[in-house]
């Protein structure tokens, strides 16, 4: 892809921001400069193979303080931000929020502050194809629960958790920001991602490293929460269109057209876990044994769904893998990177989810 851009990625180091920083690398001639805290979340294993990169810089910055970022923005002078540093676990938020409040509120209103301030000294073309990417969640919209509609940008914010009420409240920043000071900023709103280097305490993870282990597996309530899946890269390629070709104060909505229920996203691993390993521990028949269905999560939404019908058409963006596909790609990078998910279990990480603590 042609983007010769110096792009400023918050939280690189995690989930999706990992996936981001070794797509710009390694497929674009962008500079890359990683601001990122290093929470229990933050992994720089999964940047091991852009670490050495003439255009990759890492910054241990946290977004919650403001001189250091603005030291950042004057160093790297950056063309564009995309803003992916979160807390991101709803169980985390329900146990302590104060962090969520922190990070997900202050930190966004932090760094909008000091991208505002070095986004007005811009001069010409700089200023003019400056962007401002707020990357947020489908669980800002709240819970669709008996009905068989989708959510749109204009749904209305209707979060349940801690988490979602604390990324609603950076979106309602960011369009401030907008409207207000006219910085040119960008929201999406993205339901659930999958793929290689998710931190495991979330469900897909969690069930490939708790299944090789001979573990439980654990699934709130009955299991028939449905949500959209994504594979991960197709949320990066959607994020890098939309800050080359969305248009400031506008949202996006971002899906997979794969609304799957939890159980049977459970099941599917387990299947495919079973064609790949046949000899299991203490005899196991088939890894579906080791469900087990533990007290639900407070707040539980049932059902999320995204119309993405807008970045479709206006963007012309639609995801190119199929959960089928996606799923088998993922438990294969589990089952091929033993040593990064060894170190992830080690040491600091711990494990949280609601019924298990
Ligand atoms: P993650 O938890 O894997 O990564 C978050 C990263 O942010 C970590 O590297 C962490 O160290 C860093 N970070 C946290 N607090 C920080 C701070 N104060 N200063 C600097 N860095 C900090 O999360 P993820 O799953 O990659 O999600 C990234 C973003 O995408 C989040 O904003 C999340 O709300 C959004 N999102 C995630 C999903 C999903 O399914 N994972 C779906 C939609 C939207």
């Amino acid at each position: 892809m042609k983007i010769n851009k110096t792009i400023l990625v918050t939280g690189g180091a995690g989930f999706i921001g990992s996936a981001m920083v070794r797509h710009l690398i390694d497929r674009t001639n962008s500079t890359v400069i990683n601001v990122d805290k290093l929470t229990y979340s933050g992994n720089l294993q999964s940047l091991e193979s852009v670490k050495n990169n003439k255009n990759y810089f890492f910054e241990n910055v946290d977004i919650c303080n403001f001189n250091d970022l603005d030291r950042v923005f004057n160093v790297y002078q950056p063309d564009v931000i995309v803003h992916l540093a979160a807390e991101s676990h709803v169980d985390r938020s329900i146990d302590s929020p104060v962090e969520f409040i922190q990070t997900n509120v202050i930190g966004t209103f932090n760094l909008l502050e000091s991208a505002k301030g070095y986004w007005e000294e811009l001069k010409g073309h700089k200023k003019e194809n400056f962007r401002f990417l707020h990357v947020s969640t489908d669980e800002v919209y709240g819970d669709l629960e008996g009905t068989n509609d989708f959510f749109t940008e204009i749904s209305p914010y209707d979060p349940s958790s801690p988490y979602s009420a604390s990324k609603a409240s950076s979106d309602h920043l960011v369009r401030a920001w907008f409207r207000t000071f006219g910085l040119p900023a960008i929201i999406t709103n993205c339901s659930n991602n999958y793929g290689p280097c998710q931190f495991p305490e979330k469900l897909i993870p969690h069930i490939i490293l708790s299944a090789l282990k001979g573990e439980k597996l654990p699934i709130y309530g009955d299991g028939k929460q449905i949500r959209d899946w994504l594979y991960v890269d197709d949320h990066v390629r959607a994020l890098i269109e939309v800050l080359l070709k969305g248009n400031p104060g506008e949202t996006y909505n971002i899906g997979g057209n794969n609304e799957i229920r939890n159980i049977d996203v459970v099941k599917k691993i387990c299947t495919i876990l079973d064609s790949k390993i046949p000899n299991k521990l203490n005899g196991l028949n088939s890894f579906s044994d080791l469900i087990s269905f533990v007290k639900d999560r407070p707040g539980h939404d049932v059902r999320y769904a995204i119309d993405a019908s807008k970045i479709e058409k206006e963007i012309k963006w639609t995801p190119k893998e199929g959960f089928d596909s996606g799923i088998k790609k993922t438990i294969s990078w589990y089952l091929n990177n033993k040593e990064w998910c060894r170190n992830v279990q080690n040491g600091n990480y711990k494990f949280i989810r609601q019924g298990e603590i």
